[in-house]
């Protein structure tokens, strides 16, 4: 079984008996640091003694080491009452840098944020996608050099992209809907123009992530996000654990086979889900019936109005995509499943109609079990995420998977040198 999260090492010895190495040893308990104050906030090192089941040397050695890096910071609590104010750490805020990246088919967008994931007023900026490979390295170095200040390095930048990764090759692998990115390794090209690490992840990963670590979902154990944007994507975390798969290719529900011979996908396949319960198959088939091409607002301008041939379509979409919601319940057990798209963010009724949908397709206990919710993350917020990740993986990179639950394509600077 691999490492929960929360567990941490004061020992000398791993899980099979051997030797841990001393380096390593201390690595993870820096690691287990950084997780006990993002889970219970700023705190004491006689808090963290308490909250990691650790000695306060060990402790002590930890924050040390963390301090030195600009991962946290020391602060006087004035609110402890009289005496001398307690020192409390918590994530660096001024002293650190990472960048989030999103590169999505429309625009991308940019932004810097502390090591404690907060975004940092003014810094985000967004442009329209462009049309080539080149011309989009170009575009992110300018705007990630722009965010750069002397005296900070950039620890990570994290990049969300529209497109199937692969996390051991740290290759973009498919990406349907912006086909220049098929077969480029984006994080390594940027390593190398920026000289940071980068970390890069799958859109739909990325909003897993953006709910973990901003959103309520913290808090649970077990959670789906299902995300209706360009495509259908899907981002799981099951027991702590972010399912990235064999080489990050997990959750690409919008290509399940679910008509026979159906309508042809973007993918190249005939009948995938996308075929029936996509936005741009909503705008297709609409185009279809009015005879014209219509695009996302008037549709949505149309179906507030009560638009019968949209409301149909929109019934259609939502009979398709409450299967797929069947089976991520019925796969996963999930505590919640966030539901995203700007077509649920405009139209916020769709979400019950879906459920109510999905009710009679899921085994009653799994359905009974789980809240469905609209979630509050975005691509951006989980590109700053992925980044803070790979910085706190990096220092247990032996462990990685096990410890943190997040395996990403980390493009390392003394690789792409
Ligand atoms: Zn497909």
């Amino acid at each position: 079984m691999g490492r929960k999260p929360d567990e941490h090492v004061d020992g000398c010895r791993g899980s099979n008996g051997s030797p841990v190495q001393p380096q390593l040893l201390s690595r993870i308990n820096e690691a287990s640091v950084l997780r006990a104050i993002r889970q219970y906030g700023p705190s004491t090192r006689g808090e963290l003694t308490q909250h990691m089941g650790v000695t306060f040397p060990t402790v002590a050695k930890a924050v040390s080491s963390l301090l030195d890096a600009r991962l946290l910071e020391e602060f006087d609590d004035a609110m402890t009452g009289p005496g001398r104010p307690a020192k409390r750490l918590r994530l660096s805020r001024e002293d650190s840098l990472v960048v989030g990246v999103t590169v999505d088919v429309r625009s991308c967008e940019v932004a810097a944020a502390g090591f404690d994931g907060v975004i940092r007023e003014g810094t985000q900026k967004s442009f329209a996608t462009p049309a080539s490979y080149g011309k989009l390295l170009l575009a992110i170095v300018e705007h990630v050099e722009s965010l750069r200040t002397d005296d900070v390095p950039i620890l990570c930048v994290g990049v969300s992209v529209v497109g199937l990764v692969d996390y051991r090759r740290q290759e973009i692998r498919l990406a349907v809907s912006l086909p220049f990115l098929a077969g480029k390794k984006l994080g390594q090209d940027l390593s190398e123009r920026l000289g940071a690490d980068c970390a890069l992840v799958h859109d739909s990963h990325a909003l897993c992530l953006a709910e973990y670590v901003y959103g309520e979902a913290g808090n649970l154990d077990s959670f789906a996000v299902l995300d209706l944007c360009s495509g259908i994507g899907l981002g799981v975390m099951v027991n702590h654990v972010f399912l990235t798969g064999h080489s990050g290719f997990a959750g690409e529900m919008g290509h399940i086979p679910i008509v026979p011979n159906g309508r042809k996908c973007r993918c190249g396949r005939r009948g995938c889900l996308e075929t029936v319960a996509s936005e741009w198959v909503l705008l297709d088939r609409l185009s279809e019936r009015l005879e014209r091409p219509i695009e996302f607002d008037e549709a949505i301008t149309l179906a507030l109005k009560g638009d019968k041939r949209v409301r149909s379509e929109l019934n259609r979409l939502c009979k398709y995509l409450a299967i797929a919601m069947a089976h991520v319940v019925n796969l996963f057990d999930p505590q919640c499943v966030y539901v995203t798209g700007r077509l649920f963010d405009r139209l916020p009724w769709l979400r019950d109609h879906l459920v109510a949908r999905a009710r009679p397709a899921t085994l009653e206990p799994a359905f009974d079990n789980c809240r469905f919710l609209t979630s509050s993350g975005t691509n951006l917020l989980g590109a700053v995420a992925a980044a803070i990740s790979a910085v706190t993986s990096s220092r247990v990179h032996k462990l990685n998977d096990t410890l943190s639950g997040i395996t990403l394509a980390v493009a390392r600077r003394q690789l792409a040198r």
